[in-house]
């Protein structure tokens, strides 16, 4: 069980060599990768009661096949990862809240006070949350019945009633996610519904819900309307090409994927956000625009699974813990890679000339389903790289090669990411 180790006395100064702001993957997994590299004392910064991230919440099995070569339940992946970064010698601090001063200074909130903190080194691993209905503006009235697939997850945790007749509205994985989770607490899903002219994750996905679960997929099909006083009490949908409307007879509605970093703690860093993610714009080795703080996991590549995350941070961490040891000097001046529409955001988004690449991968998203297409990155009209792409799934991840980053000029203009 991983308590964390709160500090009692009334100290109103933390002195470490890292701070990691988040205990999700990423932030467990690169703190581990730091302090098995690094003797020095490296903290962990989390908000929640427990440890872990979004896993701790998700009962299901699927975590942990890349990273720790098994599947695991959510709650023992993130148990796994925080038992080996205490084993590793990391301090985990639970209930405690980061927020940056009006100085632009660290500091840390919770049940031992408030606390300035001092790192040669910050990772900021706050992760990525879904949009809730809110920001979807979605209109109609406030009922009881809405959830994100996050809040959905927690509800059925605690064992608290989510509803009978469901609507989900996404087809991404989180959403396939989500209709297990509802299963699971004995709710019937009526649809699953998405403005996209398809469904985006695996197919072995889309055919067990189409044939095991018996659930339609509503392609290009958008929720205009919540209605229901207290408790929802139906949806009106609309089909996105002809107009046509539909109303839902459903008391509860999951709105999935979606997602968004959880960027405001970066902003008030002063670190320069990436106009793509919306996450902290970095380098390969997660180095943001403000020196000794970098960021990782789903907060700079929104979203990714856990194992990827957590193997991506790692790497993050083993060059935190280089850099701790060689002497600072002013950042390398970065070159931002930007992306043409369709493309939605690639990571990582800067490139830092002449210094180590950190890693083969460069994740891209689009916004559009394509097939038999090419990625092209040029820099003032000068191609660096070209990588054929089988198929374009909007919301999941394009991997291609790195090699690109070879041929970036640290003279040259912005770097530009487009597909052909
Ligand atoms: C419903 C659901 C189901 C999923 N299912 C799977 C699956 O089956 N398999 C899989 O591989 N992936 C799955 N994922 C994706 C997986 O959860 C994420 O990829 C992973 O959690 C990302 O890790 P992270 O460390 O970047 O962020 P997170 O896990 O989001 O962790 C970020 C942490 O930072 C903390 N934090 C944020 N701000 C602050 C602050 N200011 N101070 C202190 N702490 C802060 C948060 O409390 C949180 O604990 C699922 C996600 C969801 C939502």
């Amino acid at each position: 069980m991983t308590t964390g180790r709160v500090q009692s006395e009334a100290c109103a100064r933390e002195v470490a060599d890292v701070v990691v702001i988040g205990s999700g993957p990423a932030g467990l997994a690169a703190a581990t990768a730091i302090r098995r590299s690094h003797p020095g004392r490296v903290l962990v910064v989390e908000r929640q009661a427990r440890a872990g991230g979004i896993p701790a919440q998700c009962d299901h099995r699927g975590f942990g096949l890349r990273d720790l070569h098994r599947s695991y339940s959510g709650p023992d992946y993130s148990r796994a990862l925080a038992g080996q970064a205490l084993e590793a010698g990391v301090e985990i601090i639970t209930e405690t809240t980061a927020f940056i001063e009006s100085d632009g200074a660290l500091a840390i909130t919770g049940p031992a006070g408030l606390r300035h903190v001092e790192a040669a080194h910050v990772l900021l691993a706050t992760g990525a949350r879904e949009r809730p209905r809110t920001a979807r503006l979605v209109p109609g009235t406030r009922p009881a019945g809405v959830f994100t697939t996050g809040q959905l997850q927690q509800f059925v945790r605690r064992s608290l009633p989510v509803g009978s007749r469901a609507l989900v509205v996404g087809a991404e994985h989180v959403s396939f996610s989500a209709v297990l989770t509802l299963r699971e607490a004995g709710v019937a899903v009526r649809a699953m519904v998405t403005d996209l002219e398809e469904a985006q994750s695996l197919p072995v996905a889309n055919a067990v819900l189409r044939h095991l679960y018996r659930v339609p997929l509503m392609t290009r099909t958008a929720v205009v309307s919540l209605e229901g006083r207290r408790r929802l009490q139906g949806v009106t949908l609309e089909d996105c090409v002809t107009g046509a409307r539909l109303s839902v007879e459903v008391d509860t509605i999951v709105f999935s994927g979606g997602w968004v970093p959880e960027y405001g703690l970066a902003r008030s860093a002063g670190v320069v956000l990436d106009p793509g993610s919306g996450g902290p714009a970095v380098d390969a080795l997660g180095r943001t625009s403000r020196i000794g703080w970098f960021a990782a996991g789903n907060l700079v590549h929104p979203v990714e699974t856990a194992d990827s995350t957590a193997v991506q941070a790692a790497r993050v961490g083993a060059g935190m813990a280089a850099s701790l040891t060689r002497t600072r000097g002013p950042l390398a001046p970065a070159v931002p890679v930007r992306v043409a529409a369709p493309l939605a955001w690639v990571w990582p988004n800067l490139v830092r000339p002449g210094l180590t690449s950190g890693g083969d991968v460069t994740l891209l998203r689009t916004a559009e389903f394509g097939a038999q297409r090419s990625v092209r990155f040029s820099q003032d009209g000068r191609e660096l790289g070209t990588y054929r792409i089988r198929h374009l799934t909007p919301n999941r991840s394009l991997r291609v090669g790195a090699a690109w980053r070879n041929g970036v000029s640290a003279e040259g203009g912005l770097v530009t990411a487009s597909l052909h």
